[in-house]
């Protein structure tokens, strides 16, 4: 399957959802297309939704339901890794729901669909929190060489060398193995040209740990570009503020990649 394919897909799945339409209703008010104060049935809005294909109201809604609602690129990694077997599927039949089945179902059958605009905005931002605290990330101190990885909620707010107690450190969502290899290339003057690329990366990452300390390693295992983190980072004070920062960058970046 070829990401055009899933795509495809993704989009006629995701248009007959309660979330989508309940979006487009939310949209087509603000374009004016159906009156404030008007009530639609579920069957009215499903022809609404058909009827306004392709219009600037179906994509702002596509848009905004992309960047929210759904995970289109986690998606698609998951079913790749189904088709290349690196996951297999198993279905396990039971009388009743597992305790993980069940919130799932929960979720999906009414909270979400109920849940006001706010109390989504904030269960995201919840869940990005969460995502970046369990990310575990490579660090590397430009001071003795050490290398190791810790997971980003273990990180004290100020990341020190555990060998010589630097605070140079390069923060790297690459395998520890390969950052290894690329330093000591790069100490025995054997480095390629991707190698410096990553060195001077890492130089970057360190310099933004020695700052900014775990916020910044937090803000560097997510999805925003590092010239974007370099920015706003010295304007950010804890790490509510970061998360929210984040995901409207990573909504914007997600947009980037699906909508261009
Ligand atoms: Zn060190």
């Amino acid at each position: 399957m070829d990401e055009k394919t899933f795509i495809d897909y993704a989009m006629r799945a995701i248009t007959r959802t309660g979330i989508f339409k309940r979006k487009f209703v939310h949209v087509a008010r603000r374009f004016n297309v159906i009156k404030k104060d008007r009530e639609l049935s579920d069957l009215a809005i499903t022809n609404l939704v058909e009827l306004y294909k392709g219009s600037p109201v179906f994509t702002e809604t596509l848009k905004e339901v992309l960047t929210r609602d759904f995970d289109l690129d986690n998606a698609y990694m998951f079913l790749k890794s189904l088709i290349n077997n690196e996951r297999k599927l198993v279905t396990i039949e039971r009388s009743e729901f597992s305790p993980m089945s069940r919130e799932i179902v929960d979720k999906i059958s009414h909270r979400l669909e109920v849940m006001a605009p706010e109390r989504l905005d904030k269960l995201i931002r919840e869940s990005v929190k969460a995502r970046l605290l369990n990310e575990s990330m490579t660090l590397v101190c430009l001071n003795c060489g050490w290398i190791g990885s810790i997971r980003n909620k273990d990180l004290p707010d100020k990341p020190k060398c555990p060998r010589c107690g630097s605070e140079r450190l390069g923060a790297l969502k690459i395998d520890e193995e390969k950052v290894r290899q690329v330093m000591e290339r790069w100490r025995e003057g054997r480095a390629r040209s991707e190698d410096n690329e990553l060195i001077e990366y890492i130089n970057r990452t360190a310099e933004l740990v020695s700052r900014y300390g775990k916020l910044a390693v937090l803000a560097l295992s997510s999805r925003v570009r590092i010239d974007d983190i370099e920015e706003f980072l010295p304007k950010i004070g804890d790490i509510d503020k970061l998360v929210l920062v984040i995901n409207e960058l990573e909504k914007r970046e997600l947009k980037r990649r699906f909508m261009e």
